[in-house]
């Protein structure tokens, strides 16, 4: 057994064809005519452009437009003057075509590796996927052709550049599996948009397998077989079986309502931790922002962000939703967050510290910069403002008091605002918790935080593995809790949703349907699993579940009666 990243859902079994690299080797030659030797550049130029534009566009009719811009993007990199012109001028220099390729390509492929972002440093990928082309064309080397596997193909490679990605068929090839590449990487995106399950950085995958080898691939763990035993094998055909079962079932809930069995309404909306993931949400069909953790702007920046690009940020999010909910929570720092140009001061207990809606009460200057660029926001969309860490309602009236003033503010200058925009808290800590009905008085909505409320009701640092066994979601305690968080949201008239982990826990979906959570938010990947788990239950059978689950003693009964009553 091998492991990897697991890049690409799924699982596939097959047999394993190992695309090898070719030495591209030259010979480093002084050329005399020049102009013949230009001639024979344009002419490998011209092809890679001819090669590259056609398979953007099968990509494009096959897979879809935004996967084609990769290979777009080679086109727009070749036909830039600066790289093909140094290549160029150092042919006129006198040196062979390959030898001004290799250069031309390294000089960039080196200034692209060294940079920072992500981004930035797959271009360095993309060029050595043009130099390898543009060598190949004029050294005359021609590649397995993949377009041609045969059905159950593994195909292993070194990487799987976008170019040889485009040529797959994805009824034949069953898996991916390279020695290079993250989650990120454009073998992982295509091969996700494939929806061909892959494995990436299995070091020394190519030189570990033949041609012909049998292998299973769980894209799904990152985990790669080969030459699989009889018992391994025929657990995974059951797998894998089960797994394409599910898939289909998901894409049926694609574009629907989140309905519960019999009929009851839902909202099932996404976590997100920058504007840009509010697309992802809307392509995973999310139907709001629930938890919009706003300290990854803070965390990813090394200033504090200024009000208007705080402002850009929400507004981003707020435009991307179209007029749905867009819940954006106040800087949550501290913990285990920290933010190291502000130079917190290092704490005994930092989770029982200056953390969160205490530090920003403290620091109202520029918690206030956050409040008017989230109002600013609130403009151009449905956005509402949660506060993190409420464990007193004088918490969350000294927020509101500072979102009066700003209001008061923006009404003398003129400046556009919802007039209605909420403030909800966040139950995350058993204070918040145990005075529930007070808060919901003052609070126009609730959102349940598990991670923190299991951490802060069972007294276990999430992070701490050697008391893990304690953290969990399904302690009596903390479903108690739970419980009454929603029951006083419910008697008094607030919407209460929940942006904990445990809001796409199929185990936990039926006990909170039962005691009547309407809006859950998740990982926008788990959305449509979230919506199908929903539909499955009716509010009867929720609550014959939650009355038993209710009256046991331990966790582990909980759990075991919640996966006896499982809904498959
Ligand atoms: C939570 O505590 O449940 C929560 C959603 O917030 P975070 O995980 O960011 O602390
Ligand atoms: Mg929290």
């Amino acid at each position: 057994m091998y492991k990897g990243i697991a890049a690409s859902r799924g699982i596939g079994i097959g047999s394993i064809c190992v695309i090898k690299e070719h030495e591209l080797t030259f010979e480093k030659k002084k050329i005399e005519d020049t102009s013949a030797e230009k001639a024979r550049f344009n002419d490998a130029v011209e092809a890679f452009k001819a090669e590259t534009a056609a398979m953007a566009e099968d990509i494009r009719k096959r897979i879809g437009p935004k996967e084609a811009e990769i290979l777009e993007g080679h086109l727009v990199m070749i036909s830039d003057p600066t790289m093909a012109g140094e290549m160029g001028k150092m042919i006129d220099a006198g040196q062979c075509a390959e030898s001004a390729v290799e250069a031309v390509c390294d000089m960039f492929i080196g200034m692209f590796s060294k940079m920072d972002d992500d981004m930035m440093r797959q271009r360095a990928s993309d060029i050595s996927d043009i130099k390898v082309s543009l060598l190949k064309l004029l050294l005359g080397i021609k590649d397995i052709d993949i377009s041609k596997v045969p059905q159950g193909t593994i195909l292993v490679a070194k990487d799987l550049t976008p170019s040889m990605t485009s040529q797959i068929n994805k009824d034949n090839v069953v898996g991916i599996i390279t020695e290079v590449g993250g989650k990120t990487s454009h073998s992982a995106i295509l091969a996700r948009a494939l929806e061909i399950p892959a494995v990436l950085s299995v070091p020394d995958v190519t030189t570990l397998v033949k041609d012909k080898d049998s292998a299973i691939v769980d894209g799904t763990e990152g985990i790669v077989y080969v030459n699989p035993e009889g018992d391994v094998l025929s657990q995974y055909v059951i797998k894998r079986e089960e797994y394409i079962r599910k898939q289909a079932e998901l894409k049926n809930f694609l574009g629907k309502e989140t309905l519960t069995a019999d009929g009851e309404a839902v909202e099932l909306f996404c976590n997100i931790g920058t504007p840009k993931d509010a697309k992802k949400a809307v392509e995973c069909d999310g139907e709001g922002i629930g938890l919009f953790r706003s300290e990854f702007l803070f965390m990813d920046n090394n200033h504090l962000p200024t009000e208007d690009e705080q402002f850009n940020a929400y507004k981003e999010a707020a435009v991307t939703m179209n007029g749905r909910p867009v819940i954006i929570r106040t800087l949550d720092i501290g913990g285990d967050k920290d933010i190291p140009y502000l130079n917190m001061k290092k704490e005994e207990n930092p989770f029982l510290g200056y953390r969160a809606v205490r530090y920003c009460l403290g620091n109202k200057d520029s918690y206030m910069i956050q409040l008017r660029a989230i109002v600013r926001a609130s403009a151009f969309g449905k956005v509402k403002i949660m506060v993190p860490l409420v464990t007193c309602v004088e918490e969350l009236r000294a927020v509101k008091e500072m979102v009066s003033e700003i209001k008061k503010d923006f009404d003398e200058k003129n400046i556009d605002y919802d007039q209605n925009i909420e403030v909800g808290c966040m139950i995350e800590t058993p204070s918040a918790s145990l005075i529930a009905d007070i808060l919901a008085k003052e609070a126009d909505f609730f959102s349940i935080g598990t991670n923190d409320l299991t951490q802060y009701t069972m007294s276990v640092d999430r992070g701490n593995a050697d008391v893990a066994y304690l953290y969990s979601t399904f302690q009596p305690s903390v479903l108690r809790s739970v419980k009454n968080i929603i029951e006083c949201g419910r008697n008094a008239g607030i919407p209460v949703g929940m942006c904990g982990e445990a809001a796409a826990d199929p185990l936990m979906i039926p006990l909170l349907l039962s005691f009547g959570l309407t809006e859950f938010s998740v990982n926008p990947v788990l959305v449509l699993t979230a919506r199908c788990i929903i539909s499955k239950w009716s509010k009867k059978e929720a609550d014959e579940l939650a009355e038993k689950v209710m009256s046991l003693a331990t966790e582990a009964e909980v759990v075991a009666a919640l996966k006896e009553a499982a809904k498959e």
